[in-house]
Parts: C-alpha cells; sequence; structure tokens
C-alpha cells in the first residue's frame, strides 16, 4: 500500500468502508511527547529469528522516516530511491532499476520500481514485495506505511542475497502505490506493480514467478493480520501455518479482510499472491500525520520478517 491502495481497496463483508473513500481521514489521537520520546520495545535477539535482526530493521525505519514525506516523484522519494538501492548493493545483492513513466491526475511522473533479482539453483521464482513511496499528504511520513515493510525487506535482502538459495529469490521495491488523488480510484494506484507484473509478462519471467508475498503496514504493536480474501488459498495457508508453527498464532489470526494492493496485479495474471497487512489496527493512524515512528514496535517487525524467511524456506521445499 501505500497504503492507499491497500486501504482503498478495502472492502470487507461486502461493504466499502467510508474510510477508504475518502475526504474524511480516520483520526487517531496524537501521541503525547512522553510516548514520542519513549524508547522502542526491545526488539528479540536476531538467534530466534533465523538471524533475522528486528533492531537494524527498526533503524532502516528510522532511516526512512527521516527522508520526510516522499511520494512518487517527488525529490525526497529519489533520495529514497538510491538509498534503498545503496543499501542492498552493500549487501551484494544484484540489483536492477526499472524506471518507467505514469500518467497520473497530476501528470506524467518518473516512477522506478527496484527489484533485487538473486538466481537461484533452480530457475523458479518466489517473489516478496513492498511498496516504499507514501501517500501525499503534508507532512505524512508514513512510518507504518510504507517504512515498515520496506525496511523489513531490506532485512530480508542483507540476509537473503547472502545465502545459497534453492529457488530463484525477487524482492521488489515498488513505486506509486499510492493514489495521488485522495481517494483510491483506479488506475490512480499501484503504479509500480502493475508495471513489473506486465514487463514480467512481456518478457515471459511471469511464467516462472511461482509465488508473490506481499508486505505492507506491518509495524504497529500488537499486530493482528488477517488473511486477505483475494489472495490465493495455498500461500496464505503456507504462510500462516509457518506462522503459526512459529508461535505467532495470535499475529496471523484467522479471520478474513478484503484489501486491495499491489498484490492485485500479480493475482489478474494468474500468479500466486498473498497480501500481509493490518489495516484495521493502524486504521487510527491511517494516513494522518500520526504515522509515525513512535507507532513501530521492533517486535512487529520481527515477527513478519521471521514468518516470510521461513515461508521462503518452505516455499523452496514445495517447489523442489
Ligand atoms: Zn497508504
Amino acid at each position: 500500500m501505500r497504503r492507499v491502495a491497500l486501504c482503498m481497496a478495502l472492502i470487507f463483508l461486502g461493504t466499502a468502508l467510508a474510510a477508504c473513500g475518502g475526504g474524511q481521514s480516520v483520526s487517531g489521537a496524537a501521541s503525547s511527547p512522553a510516548q514520542q520520546a519513549a524508547a522502542p520495545p526491545q526488539a528479540p535477539p536476531p538467534a530466534q529469528l533465523d538471524g533475522f535482526d528486528a533492531a537494524r530493521a527498526y533503524d532502516q525505519v528510522a532511516k526512512l522516516v527521516a527522508f520526510g514525506p516522499r511520494p512518487a516523484g517527488s525529490d525526497a522519494n529519489r533520495l529514497q530511491q538510491r538509498y534503498i538501492i545503496a543499501q542492498l548493493k552493500s549487501y551484494g545483492c544484484p540489483v536492477e532499476e526499472d524506471d518507467f513513466h505514469s500518467q497520473t491526475p497530476i501528470g506524467d511522473v518518473a516512477m522506478k520500481d527496484i527489484v533485487v533479482k538473486i538466481p537461484g539453483a533452480r530457475p523458479d521464482i518466489v517473489m516478496f514485495a513492498t511498496h516504499y513511496d507514501t501517500k501525499t499528504l503534508a507532512n505524512f511520513v508514513g512510518a507504518d506505511d510504507g517504512a515498515s515493510s520496506t525496511a523489513v525487506m531490506l532485512e530480508l535482502a542483507r540476509l537473503l542475497c547472502a545465502r545459497k538459495n534453492q529457488v530463484t529469490l525477487w524482492i521488489a521495491f515498488f513505486d506509486g502505490e499510492e493514489a495521488f488523488n485522495w481517494d483510491w480510484q483506479d488506475p490512480d494506484n499501484t503504479y509500480g506493480s502493475r508495471e513489473l507484473a506486465a514487463e514480467m509478462a512481456n518478457s515471459g519471467d511471469l511464467s516462472r514467478l511461482k509465488a508473490m508475498v506481499l508486505a505492507d503496514m506491518i509495524g504497529i504493536s500488537n499486530l493482528q493480520i488477517k488473511r486477505e480474501s483475494d489472495s490465493t488459498t495455498w500461500l496464505t495457508d503456507l504462510v500462516w501455518s509457518t506462522a503459526a508453527r512459529l508461535g505467532y498464532g495470535n499475529v496471523f489470526v484467522n479471520q478474513k479482510l478484503e484489501i486491495t494492493d499491489d498484490h492485485d496485479a500479480f493475482l489478474k495474471r494468474g500468479v500466486a499472491a498473498c497480501d500481509v497487512i493490518d489495516f484495521e489496527g493502524a486504521s487510527p493512524i491511517w494516513h494522518t500525520v500520526n504515522d509515525t515512528l513512535d507507532k513501530i514496535d521492533p517486535r512487529s517487525l520481527g515477527i513478519t520478517g521471521h514468518v516470510f524467511l521461513e515461508s521462503f524456506f518452505a516455499l523452496e521445499q514445495k517447489l523442489h
């Protein structure tokens, strides 16, 4: 999502949420200065998370937020792109940049998808993905909506670019998930994921893509991630059963929620895809200036990172 997307899509139980529609943002309680000054909860040690360093991921959220508002096409977003690419290269990741232009409600906007492509023993591709742009909104820094999932994907890349993987792994950082207009109305959203899906269809890579796992808004405390109901059932089952095995059944819960997000471009092309997002828990701060670093809990980054790592290992076994 830029979460925007997500949100918008948020039609659950057949009812469009008013919050997604519109000008009226959900107002969240502002944090008191004391809350903002409080130190974040302690991150679990990497040894408990297959090496996933939640403190490092939290630090990445802080660094991304420090770029300020970073909607697609903005100077801050270009600086952020350089930062993400430099981080990935420092991990030894093979990084590809897909520059493209989108026609948007504000005119032609230059965008960039950043894709890590790690060759594996097999040509089958597993993709993890996030969006890194933030919603156009004054003073909106998107700690949860944009930075949290970007930070987790950076940490996954740090670990998996250094590993000999059994399948080919792509980690995609999408630009332009958020709608430029306040409302989420097609086609003004998910520019980057639609671009990559189309490009993969043209190149033939799409036929090798066996699973796409999207993360969005995964940074707040007390995460409650519901099964996104349009997502592919077997892939959702794999991720949720992995979480349950690791003891996170209270985080990856078995209720359903429908969200429109960057996974849809792949679902529409017949690819198994799954969205991991806590939209409802974050709704008080969603697309408000209260989506700030003090709302981010390193334990949540650690849980989702751990689940993504183990889900990737499970996918390697499944695709063997
Ligand atoms: Zn958003």
